[in-house]
């Protein structure tokens, strides 16, 4: 039997079909054609009686010079109740209630208002309101609108007395929809493995996680809590300045980019230096007292630091900011930690007064307790040995010279917190063995020494002591330490005590941390503004 060849010609069944189909699109093509020309003539007709259409828009060259109030703040709203303002914002959300009113939420920095885009025969017309409505959110715009008191408060919004009657609004950049992230879910708490969020926006708002937040960084941080949080670390960063700066202290810059590791090498990172190597630096440490040797008495410094730790912690991150200072001592390292300990207070009580109510909407979302402090001078300040001593009648076993564990650490918070009622606390004469080679040993007992730690919440944030301001105890100690003073990282910090260097002594403050603990956030990520850690260096 052979096999018959396929015909190369389309049978009369198929020829009919094909042009019964090709009928079918025509017709199918002429209608949506015809629906195409009656739409346009349709929008054609809606703008030649559109008496508003210059009212509204997409681009950012609708400016008519009008006389009116220009680039109004949210915030100063109250002063200009019935004037016509100009405001550049962005649009939260919108809302459509008939074809001839819609409302739409507005937030400019920290405020959001209601505007009522209502038809009236003069500015808003119902192409307006529909423009208005399709305004994807997250896009900015610049809107007129008359400032008019409400008859009842507003509650979605913070402006809750005032809203705007629209008389324009221009689209100057249009947000591409979907968003990945939308800003109002980063207002309420992250999904906590180890505790339930309790609060009342927990249960309004889905629960986005922390990658994700980071993942979509700019969208995240739109959310008013972040910008809170990010007000609230610009406060620490400044009322750290200004007491030091009353205080005598210079703000001082050193270097970064470091040619050899100063504090051993495992936590460095290494980078390509014109084809030789080159660190970043863990801490302004040997720089800063390498300023006092430059006859500086009183230096501080606000910068970046570097750790190559896989610390995976949510208290650790591989780049933060180190508030530090150096100071000369006259009689007792005491000295330095009144000065530490007056710094924080004053950064504490400064960040109460300034920012009271941002504190307060932030801790609410999750759940924390105000931060205990008590006066300046009742601050505990704790011997590391009592602090041994009251973990051991707590129930903890540790050697004298032990460094605390984390737990160990957060116990010893609590029963401070329950023995003296404060959140921030000292450990003093810290084991010298724990240390770094430059602390001075204490002159009553050398297995000790003249070190301290600062604590809140029961979470390290200050690290300080006295340094070795002698020339060949330090290089005894460095030996101690398997280093050699001889070294590119050590050599040069070694020989400035040589040449007359007074008893100094200083601390080292995380910046991220004094946020994190303050306002008891559960995770440090969240107080930078892109947090660099093991597993994170994008966006
Ligand atoms: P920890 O024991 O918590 O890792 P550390 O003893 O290494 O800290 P220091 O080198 O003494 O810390 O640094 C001084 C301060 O810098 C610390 O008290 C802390 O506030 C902050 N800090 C240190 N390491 C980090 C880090 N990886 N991420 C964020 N802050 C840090």
């Amino acid at each position: 039997m052979t096999e018959s060849e396929p015909s190369s010609q389309p049978s009369k069944k198929a020829l009919k079909k094909a042009a019964k189909e090709a009928e079918k699109a025509k017709k199918k093509a002429e209608r949506s054609a015809l629906l195409e020309q009656q739409e346009l003539e349709l929008r054609q007709q809606e703008v030649v009686d559109d008496s508003a259409a210059e009212n509204y828009g997409e681009g950012d060259n609708f400016y008519p010079q009008t006389a009116i109030d220009k680039w109004i703040q949210l915030r100063n709203i109250e002063e200009h109740e019935d004037r016509e303002c100009v405001f550049r914002v962005a649009v939260a959300n919108t809302r459509s209630q008939s074809a001839k009113l819609a409302f739409l939420t507005l937030s400019q920095g920290l405020e959001s208002i209601q505007m009522v885009v209502a038809e009236t025969p003069e500015y808003v017309s119902r192409p307006m309101i529909k423009f208005a409505v399709n305004i994807p959110p997250e896009s900015i715009c610049t809107v007129f609108g008359v400032v008019k008191r409400t008859s009842e408060k507003i509650q979605s919004t913070t402006i809750q007395d005032f809203e705007l009657q629209a008389r324009r609004i221009y689209i100057v950049s249009k947000a591409q929809l979907p968003l990945p992230l939308q800003p109002a879910d980063s207002e309420g708490p992250l999904p906590l493995e180890d505790k339930a969020p309790t609060t009342e926006v927990s249960q309004a708002q889905p629960l986005v996680s922390l990658n994700t937040r980071l993942n979509n960084r700019v969208l995240d941080l739109r959310a008013k809590l972040n910008h809170r949080i990010f007000l609230i670390k610009d406060g620490v960063d400044s009322l750290f300045q200004e007491f030091l700066r009353s205080h005598g202290f210079i703000r001082i810059h050193t270097p970064k980019i470091m040619g050899a590791p100063t504090e051993g090498g495992s936590s460095v990172f290494r980078l390509d230096y014109f084809h030789r190597n080159a660190y970043l630096a863990q801490s302004p440490q040997l720089a800063k007292q390498m300023a006092i040797q430059s006859r500086f008495p009183r230096v501080m410094e606000i910068g970046p630091v570097f750790r190559a730790e896989n610390s995976n912690t949510v208290r650790h991150l591989t780049e933060f900011t180190g508030l530090d200072m150096e100071m000369e001592i006259l009689e007792d390292y005491h000295e330095v930690v009144d000065i530490l300990e007056k710094l924080m207070l004053f950064i504490f009580n400064g960040l109460n007064e300034r920012y009271g109510k941002e504190t307060e909407l932030i801790r609410k979302v999750y759940a924390v307790e105000p931060f205990k402090l008590p006066a300046v001078s009742n601050i505990p300040r704790i011997e590391f040995s009592e602090g041994v001593k009251m973990l051991r009648e707590a129930g903890e076993t540790l050697d004298d010279y032990d460094d605390l564990t984390t737990p160990q650490e957060k116990k010893l918070g609590q029963l401070i917190l329950e023995k003296y009622n404060s959140d921030f606390y000292t450990l003093d004469q810290f084991p010298t063995a724990v240390r770094p080679f430059y602390t001075m040993p204490s002159k009553k007992n050398k297995s000790y020494s003249n070190s301290f730690d600062m604590f809140m919440r029961g979470q390290e944030i200050l690290s300080g002591a006295q340094r070795i301001h002698i020339h060949d105890l330090l290089i005894e100690r460095i030996r101690e330490h398997e280093m050699s003073p001889d070294s590119d990282g050590l050599r040069d910090y070694v020989e400035g005590f040589k040449f007359g260097c007074p008893p100094h002594g200083g601390g080292g403050i995380g910046l991220e941390r004094i946020v994190q603990f303050y306002l008891g956030l559960p995770n440090i990520r969240m107080t930078s503004l892109f947090p660099r850690d093991p597993s994170r260096v994008l966006p």
